[in-house]
């Protein structure tokens, strides 16, 4: 593959295909050299690690979500959000980042799960944090000729975790918000938390303002109320046709106190 892409640097790369054929259908992109990712090994393995859990990028949704059942709550949670059954049959975590759609719905829950990507290229592997992937608009890390070829999950996991979506439809849209909470409580005090959110900044981002203010609080309405605050001030949205940037700061405030209720059990 890496001859290909040396050979043909302007080549498309195509996983799954189903952002890469809208971008045919509708917008009449075309390449000259296409290249299928969806057969090769090395992006479709599926290992379990003692410190994490490493994910080829070319496994689709539906691979994934069966192999991995109840492993990883917030996926489990996570994969019937994700469009419909006949695109999670195609569509692919490398796909959804390679996008870097702000609005892609994998980031915020990657970005709560703290992953990190490993991007291949002829000379090699590196390792980058999911949370530095992302350097603008619809741009990454990328480089020439690199791919990514996992996604890492750190282990152990964060105890408690969601993810939410804000859209027009409960299924098969396109998120306005989306957010992804993992959160660690030591007895009543927030010992971890790791907030992951899409649709309010020109890449998916971490909330690491409000987390900060989170760190070593008890997980009350009190404190909740205060991050409430903090979270709807730390992004400057836009407005859009899916929503005003009033409407996006709102919903930031009202997932955050979601997730406190959806955990009240926790702490209860
Ligand atoms: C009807 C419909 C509903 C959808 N609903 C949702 C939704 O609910 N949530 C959501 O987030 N998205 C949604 N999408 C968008 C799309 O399905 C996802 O972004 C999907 O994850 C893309 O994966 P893919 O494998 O099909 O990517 P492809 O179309 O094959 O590729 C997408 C881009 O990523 C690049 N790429 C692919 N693999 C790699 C790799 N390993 N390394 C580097 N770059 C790579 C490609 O070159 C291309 O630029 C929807 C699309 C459709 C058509």
């Amino acid at each position: 593959m890496f001859r290909i892409t040396a050979d043909h640097p302007q080549a498309k790369l195509v996983a799954g295909g189903t952002d890469w054929a809208v971008e045919v259908n509708q917008r009449f992109a075309r390449a000259s050299v296409q290249v299928g990712l969806d057969q090769i090994p090395e992006l479709r393995s599926l290992v379990w690690h003692s410190r994490y859990l490493e994910i080829g990028a070319g496994l689709t949704l539906s691979e994934l979500e069966a192999a991995l059942g109840s492993s990883i709550p917030l996926l489990q949670e996570w994969f019937p959000r994700f469009a419909s059954r006949l695109i999670r049959n195609r569509a692919t975590l490398g796909g959804n980042l390679g996008t870097a759609s702000p609005i892609g719905d994998s980031p915020p829950v990657l970005l709560a799960l703290r992953a990190e990507l490993v991007l291949a290229h002829e000379a090699g592997e590196r390792v980058v944090p999911l949370a530095e992937f992302f350097t603008g608009y619809r741009q990454t890390q990328l480089q020439p000729g690199e791919i990514i070829r996992a996604i890492r999950i750190p282990l152990p996991l964060a105890p408690t975790a969601h993810f939410y979506k804000v859209c027009k439809r409960p299924m098969d849209d396109i998120s306005t918000v989306a957010a992804g909470f993992a959160l660690e409580l030591e007895g009543r005090i927030v010992r971890s938390i790791c907030i992951g959110l899409g649709g309010v900044a020109p890449t998916p981002v971490r909330a690491y303002h409000t987390e900060a203010a989170l760190l070593g609080k008890p997980w009350d309405e009190r404190t909740v109320q205060a991050a409430a605050e903090t979270i709807r001030a730390e992004f400057t949205p836009i407005d859009d046709h899916r929503g005003s940037a009033a409407y996006r700061k709102a919903m930031l405030g009202r997932l955050l106190e979601k997730f406190f209720y959806h955990t009240s059990e926790v702490v209860a």
